[in-house]
């Protein structure tokens, strides 16, 4: 059998990592339905990073769907090979990275699901374990900085969206996917001095969005001003407001443009294309990265898995830099 996770699927093991299905015996159309093929948690000693899936989206405003995105993008890593020659590195090589399945919530009471989602976390990250989570809509971050900032206190935010994220309430709701980043903002669970957005674009409600969005400790790095400076120049920026503080980071995936991901909730033309993004991740390897997410895949909008492949791309980029950084 290779179809069903265990002991018999011929693996790659290094240095006693125990790496993803060898795919010169088992095609990478073939095997288990884990990220890049990675085993699943219960099936190594200990790890160092976990994936974990949220399949929650009763937050979003507008397309839904994004429930169905931790297993889209899963499906969407088969094709990830072991060695990523851009960073010089074999992060599952380095590293035991492990798939630990889904966190599955309530679908029907936010305050319940966001507790849940806290209580995951907080068990998957003892011993030092670094979660790396597959949303779901955005409105996961709050719980899993929650647990970042149990761990390492106020945490550095490195947040990639269209999107502020940082909305009081919509339709009198104070937990939503554009909600997150204020209430985390207010349970001082930011550091204020040394958190980002990155990509920033659309229409806005109003300017006093932005000037909410400063108070509550964000600078922004907004899509038009990568248009006209650069990647290199965003990578400079991005780093100068870091600080070389513990970073955790929240790709929102709408952060890319329509024609790189068209599968998400809330999509915003003029955005960052997938090579411009990986190259920004790439640069992480010089800093702490605690803990990062990747929400807002909502399946049912792609085309040819073109936002999972993304979003499964960059998903090894931040794995890549948590094994080069370590
Ligand atoms: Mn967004
Ligand atoms: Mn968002």
């Amino acid at each position: 059998m290779t179809d069903q996770p265990g002991a018999d699927i011929p693996r790659v093991v290094v240095d006693g990592h125990v790496g993803q299905v060898d795919a010169t015996l088992v095609p990478r159309f073939a095997g288990p339905p884990t990220f890049a093929r990675l085993p699943r948690l219960d099936e190594v000693s200990s790890a160092d990073i976990v994936i974990v899936g949220v399949p929650f989206d009763s937050g979003v405003s507008y397309r839904p769907g994004a429930r169905f995105g931790p297993a889209h993008i899963r499906a969407s890593s088969k094709l990830l090979r072991p060695y990523n020659p851009a960073a010089g590195i074999a992060p599952f090589a380095q590293l035991q990275v492990a798939d630990a399945g889904d966190i599955a919530v309530n679908p029907f009471d936010m305050t319940e699901a966001i507790g849940h989602i806290e209580a995951g976390a907080r068990n998957l990250t003892r011993d030092g374990v670094r979660l790396l989570t597959l949303g779901g809509d955005h409105t996961i971050a709050l719980p899993l900085l929650r647990v970042a900032a149990s761990h390492h206190g106020p945490v550095a935010v490195l947040h990639f969206d269209a999107h502020l994220d940082t909305w009081d309430t919509y339709f009198g709701a104070s937990y939503t996917h554009g909600t997150p980043f204020r209430r985390a903002s207010e349970e001082g669970l930011i550091d204020r001095g040394h958190s980002v957005h990155v990509g920033i674009r659309g229409p806005l409600y109003a300017a006093s969005d932005l000037a909410d969005d400063s108070v509550l400790g964000f600078q922004v790095i907004t899509c038009p001003e990568v248009e006209s400076t650069g990647v290199t120049r965003l990578v400079e920026r991005m780093h100068a407001r870091l600080g070389g503080r513990p970073v955790y980071v929240s790709l929102d995936i709408d952060v890319l443009d329509p024609a790189h991901a068209p599968g998400t909730g809330t999509p915003e033309a003029g955005g960052l294309s997938a090579r411009e993004l990986l190259a920004v991740l790439r640069s992480l390897s010089t800093v702490t990265l605690v803990g990062a997410d990747i929400v807002e895949v909502a399946p049912a909008y792609d085309h040819a898995e073109i936002t999972g492949i993304a979003a499964a791309h960059a998903a090894f980029e931040l794995v890549s830099a948590m094994a080069a950084a370590r």
